[in-house]
């Protein structure tokens, strides 16, 4: 018998391992024509930034080598090249994972009902994504939780263990086709070369994210609980860019780090991590049922909050050049690295929203353009959550202050240090709060501020005043 062929829609599941889309073509005998297509047009403002696309050109270099060269490279609009792949191919059946962005779940849905109605074509979708789908959870009422504690204990781990991850499918029959064009025909790489230096930190791709997760499960995980919030040590997993485009399944990492914290009795710290993956969940969850999360705050009374704008103030924050070493370090480590530590995007966020009150969305859209993890759910949600608007958020009265917070996750200053070079030479005592040292100090470590280092954007105490003064107004 002739074997049919089917088209395998890569799009944040770039991986071969536990792919169920992947997966259903190959036990159901499909030759297989697989496909990414670079789909700027319906993304429109959520189009990949430049971190991300770096990432996405090295990500499907991978995908590709691992699926034999077979891959199909295109862009344009998802809607109008799959029908047209389809018809070129021969293909009678097209398969792929869900995705949760508003602007995909419309396309998606409008695109399937297409396929089916009008070219009598096989759709059929798949969870790649998410341990637990956002319709899947809901409170005793029916309605989606608010509050995440709830969310992941009552709602999701009760609901359902995770299931178990699939290998990847073998052999995979490929279907002939031309032409393939290959990562280079998307122009994902930015004109300006500064991705150069991301090769230094990461390997994407999904052998890159297996490697990540080992790593993590050696000698990360121990200790987890009480690291997780310290910049300066080596404690989380780095594994958000490869989870956000799908190159490592969650339900692999989810049962990886169980076996792990089981096995060696890191209970504790096996905990924090599953609950950490919780948030990444309660994050679509929002994104799903509120899809103005990006720019609208869920709680309406912040619609009147009286921001201030300013390019100026706005540029020192995103070039870290703020004078205030711990939120400084944080931002150079963005652009350095394309990532930022979890504890000290609270602390940038914190004192861009509260401290120098300009609008989160500005912090937001920033991140969406530096982050090689820029998740519209998770990035979306988190802008919401430090400014006190979102979901089960911190209260907008508690204003982190940053040099305790230095303090106290990076007490010997070395993450400020390694980021902040020019504060290399002062002592530990003034690492967080340069403005303290005595003059000798500031002199012996060749350090002039507001020459070789800015003078505090803000005044902590009167700024952080100002904020709660502003919040009383709504
Ligand atoms: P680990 O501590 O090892 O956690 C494991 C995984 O759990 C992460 O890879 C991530 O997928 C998930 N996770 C952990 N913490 C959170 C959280 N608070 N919310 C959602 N998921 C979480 N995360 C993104 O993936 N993309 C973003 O665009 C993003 N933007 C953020 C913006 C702000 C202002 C803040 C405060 C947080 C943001 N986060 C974002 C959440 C979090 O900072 C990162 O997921 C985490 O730092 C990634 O590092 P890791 O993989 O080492 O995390």
């Amino acid at each position: 018998m002739t074997q049919c062929t089917a088209l395998l829609w890569f799009r944040q599941d770039l991986r071969l391992k536990d792919n169920p889309a992947l997966i259903h073509a190959v036990q159901n005998d499909y030759k297989i024509l697989p496909v990414y297509i670079l789909d700027t047009e319906h993304a429109g403002a959520y189009a990949p930034g430049g971190a991300k696309s770096w990432w996405l050109y090295k990500s499907l270099q991978c995908l590709n080598k691992n699926l034999d060269g077979n891959l199909v490279f295109r862009s344009g609009k998802a809607d109008e090249i799959i029908p047209e792949l389809l018809e070129q191919s021969g293909a009678r059946a097209v398969f792929w994972n869900r995705c949760y962005e508003p602007w995909r779940i419309a396309r998606d849905k409008a695109l399937k009902s297409a396929l089916e109605k009008n070219h009598n074509i096989d759709v059929q979708t798949f969870n790649a994504s998410l341990l637990w789908e956002p319709w899947e959870i809901k409170n005793n009422q029916g309605e989606p939780y608010k509050v995440f504690t709830p969310f992941f204990r009552k709602g999701c781990v009760q609901h359902s263990e995770p299931e178990k991850p699939e290998p990847a499918p073998a052999p995979i029959s490929y279907a002939d086709f031309s032409p393939r064009h290959d990562e280079g025909a998307l122009n994902l790489l930015p004109s300006i070369q500064w991705y150069r230096k991301f090769e230094k930190y990461w390997e994407p791709g999904e052998d890159g994210a297996q490697k990540r997760l080992d790593e993590f499960l050696d000698n990360g995980l121990k200790g987890y609980k009480n690291k997780r919030n310290r910049p300066d040590l080596d404690n989380v997993s780095r594994l958000s860019p490869h989870l956000h485009l799908g190159e490592i399944s969650p339900r692999d990492v989810w049962h990886a780090a169980q076996a792990k914290g089981r096995q060696a009795h890191w209970d504790g710290d096996m905990d924090t991590f599953l609950s950490e993956l919780g948030w990444r969940e309660f994050s679509y969850s929002q994104l799903y049922y509120n899809p103005d999360l990006m720019t609208k705050p869920l709680q309406e009374k912040f619609k009147t909050f009286p921001w201030r704008h300013s390019e100026k103030d706005l540029s020192a924050w995103q070039n870290g050049q703020t004078g205030i070493p711990i939120v400084d370090a944080g931002m150079r480590q963005l652009w350095e690295t394309g990532w930022m530590h979890n504890r000290v995007r609270m602390i940038v966020a914190s004192l861009l929203i509260k401290n120098m009150m300009i609008h989160w969305v500005e912090g937001e859209n920033w991140f969406w353009d530096c982050l090689v993890d820029a998740d519209l759910a998770s990035n979306s949600a988190s802008w919401q959550w430090v400014a006190g608007c979102g979901a089960d958020a911190a209260p907008y009265f508690r204003i982190f202050n940053p040099v305790l917070q230095g303090k106290k996750f990076d007490p010997k200053g070395e993450y400020v240090r390694k980021f902040v070079p020019e504060l290399t030479a002062l002592p530990e005592k003034y690492i967080h709060a340069p403005w303290e040292a005595k003059k000798d100090d500031l002199e012996q470590a060749g350090i002039e501020l507001g020459k070789t280092y800015p003078k505090p954007i803000v005044d902590l105490k009167t700024s952080r005043e100002r904020a709660l003064e502003a919040f009383k107004t709504l």
